[in-house]
């Protein structure tokens, strides 16, 4: 059967000589993995869109054991992604989170529509690890996890002095704080930044402008949970966390043009 699916590569694989094994997700259909035969020699017109994070349609030739990539057609090179280390580094990581967190299981148009959003803010040149902690803590449901952000993890109360805690997987109340000893307190900004970016589409947050100190926080919570309740250890991740120890690796930014330059 041969398919048009709009998709975003997560993953191409050199094979063999010539050929490349790619990962996208559609929104048609969900992950697939395909065979881009020839794809590996610069003059195939299958070289520039099996490069990940390209977002375009692809005919997909399918039918029993891995399908084939027949054509793609660029929607969005992703341009900025490719040419700004920074912004490849998180979006690396992002692509890699949504791999394997799913499965080649059905369409999933909350995942395609959460890793489209995701790039394309990384492209418009949006704060990548911003972009990239909205990721995590949206992707928390697809890995199975449900935290408990609207009312108390406990008793149920919405009012009150909160803190989050890794064991409830959520916030607690302060009347509930003593059945955890290990709670994390939260002031009321940090509370509903939780929320937003567990919540809120990323197109409708726009121009979010943490402070760093926010984003440590915000990471620590979401990556323990991911540690204590997923266990998924990503390769992407050991080079973000280089390079936010050593942030003079990257090249300085220059300032961002103003509009019609
Ligand atoms: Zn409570």
């Amino acid at each position: 059967m041969l398919n048009k699916w709009e998709g975003i590569i997560l993953k191409s694989i050199p094979y063999g000589e010539a050929n490349k094994i790619v990962t996208l997700y559609t929104r048609e259909a969900g992950k697939m993995t395909a065979m881009a035969r020839g794809a590996k020699k610069p003059a195939s017109r299958l070289a520039a869109v099996t490069q990940t994070f390209t977002y375009g349609f692809y005919l997909l030739r399918t039918g029993r054991g891995m399908g084939t990539l027949e054509q793609g057609e660029p929607i969005d090179s992703m341009r900025h992604i490719r040419e700004d280390l920074e912004a490849t580094a998180y979006a690396s990581y992002i692509v890699e989170l949504i791999d394997r967190l799913t499965e080649d299981s059905g369409a999933s148009p909350n995942v395609f529509g959460l890793l489209h959003d995701a790039l394309h803010a990384i492209n418009e040149q949006y704060d990548p690890e911003a972009i990239s902690l909205f990721v995590e803590w949206k992707m928390l449901p697809v890995a199975g996890v449900h935290p408990v952000l609207h009312q108390c993890a406990n008793c149920g109360a919405t009012d009150g002095e909160f803190a989050f805690s890794f064991q409830e997987i959520g916030f607690l109340c302060h009347r509930c704080f003593a059945i955890d000893p290990y709670i994390v307190r939260i002031t009321p900004t940090q509370l509903r930044l939780i929320r937003t970016f567990f919540t809120v589409p990323i197109q409708q947050v726009g121009s979010l402008n943490l402070k760093k100190a926010t984003k440590q926080f915000m990471k620590k919570i979401v990556r323990t949970v991911y540690d204590e309740q997923v266990g998924v250890r990503l390769k992407s991740r050991s080079f973000l966390d280089q390079l936010e120890r050593t942030p003079e690796l990257l090249p300085k930014k220059e300032k961002p043009r103003e509009e019609g330059d």
